[in-house]
């Protein structure tokens, strides 16, 4: 497929940088039918890829009061592309390969450059949050419904690969995003999925998931977080460790007992939101390495949490 791009009427514009030469590069990069005398022109024909990449960097935002004047050829799969394009949403209609693209491209030029200044610094790095937010990266792990792209595991996992590439702290950050989501995706009411999937979708809420305690790891069963129902709620004592993402995220999937005599089977999952009074964290762990990411003990003091029934089993 070719567009026909028309400068003059402004239909899209360069977010930040300069993007003459991006577009050069990137068109070099894949073969594109465009070079600088052709930009010079009111108007451009260049092959699709190109375009896309620099869409799926937020270098070019497809402005949907100004529709491209595009001018595709019959060609297999035309269609698809064809909505990728003037609907932005192009993370939804790629597939693996495709994905990869977008996602080394944009790794490689926003992320690769900060890696070494984020493993050496120990810090969150929100501006790579703020990036996987404004390129739906994180939709990737989520159903439609929740707000996600509803593409599947294997996108997702490409997507964490790619980035982990190049920065190990910014692919545990997806990784954990999912990680902690998937207790509410098995598990939770309808009503506790439209609270807290859609801002998990969207990377407005970082989760995090509370298993480990310091005299249980493998063997969860030996957890001695407790969790007494009181009522219309269920108050939380005990402590957990190594938790990744505590201090940033919003809401802890915290795993404790509700009824200590019967093992793993004991065990049932709670949400427990960053701002619940009786929860607060503990220790920071200091670590060896991918030392961007966060990690802290966590301590519950008489945490309340409200009772829930009519969630799921998901053992
Ligand atoms: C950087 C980092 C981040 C983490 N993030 C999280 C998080 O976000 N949330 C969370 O809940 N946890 C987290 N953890 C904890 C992690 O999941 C645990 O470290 C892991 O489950 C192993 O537990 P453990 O360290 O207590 O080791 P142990 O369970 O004590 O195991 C020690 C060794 O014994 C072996 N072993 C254990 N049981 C058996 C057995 N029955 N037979 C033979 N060998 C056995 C293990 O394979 C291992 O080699 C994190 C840990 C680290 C280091």
């Amino acid at each position: 497929m070719e567009l026909e791009l028309g400068f003059d009427r402004a239909a899209y514009w360069a977010r930040s940088g300069d993007l003459l030469q991006e577009f050069e590069l990137l068109s070099a990069k894949v073969g594109a039918e465009a070079d600088r005398d052709v930009l010079g022109r009111d108007a451009v024909v260049v092959r699709d890829r190109a375009v896309q990449l620099l869409v799926a960097a937020g270098r070019i935002v497809v402005d949907p009061r100004e529709r491209l004047r595009d001018r595709p050829r019959p060609r297999r799969g035309h269609g698809l592309r064809r909505r990728v394009l003037v609907e932005a949403d192009h993370l939804r209609d790629v597939d693996a390969r495709e994905l990869r693209d977008l996602v080394r491209t944009l790794t490689r030029e926003r992320i690769a450059p900060r890696a070494a200044e984020i493993d050496a610094s120990h810090e969150f790095p929100w501006d790579v949050v703020e990036l996987f937010r404004e390129q739906g990266i994180f939709g990737l792990l989520f159903d439609e419904e929740a707000g996600g792209t509803g593409t599947g595991t294997l996108l997702a996992l490409v997507a964490i690969e790619e980035v982990s590439k190049v920065c190990a702290t910014s692919g545990v950050i997806l990784a954990v995003q999912e990680l902690g989501s998937l207790g509410i995706k098995l598990a939770a009411t309808d009503e506790q999925k439209a609270r807290w999937l859609p801002q998990l979708a969207s990377g407005e809420w970082l989760p995090a998931y509370a298993l480990t305690e310091p005299g249980s790891g493998s063997d969860s069963a030996a957890m001695r977080t407790e969790a007494r129902r009181e009522g219309d709620e269920y108050v939380l004592n005990g402590g957990k460790r190594f938790i990744t993402n505590a201090g940033v995220a919003s809401l802890y999937v915290v795993f404790a007992k509700t009824d200590p005599e019967a093992g793993h089977a004991g065990i049932s999952a709670f949400v427990v939101e960053a701002d619940t009074p009786g929860f607060r964290l503990g220790s920071k762990e200091r670590k060896m390495g991918i030392r961007g990411t966060t990690g802290y003990e966590l301590v519950f003091e008489d945490a309340r949490v409200p009772a829930c029934d009519g969630h799921t089993d998901a053992t």
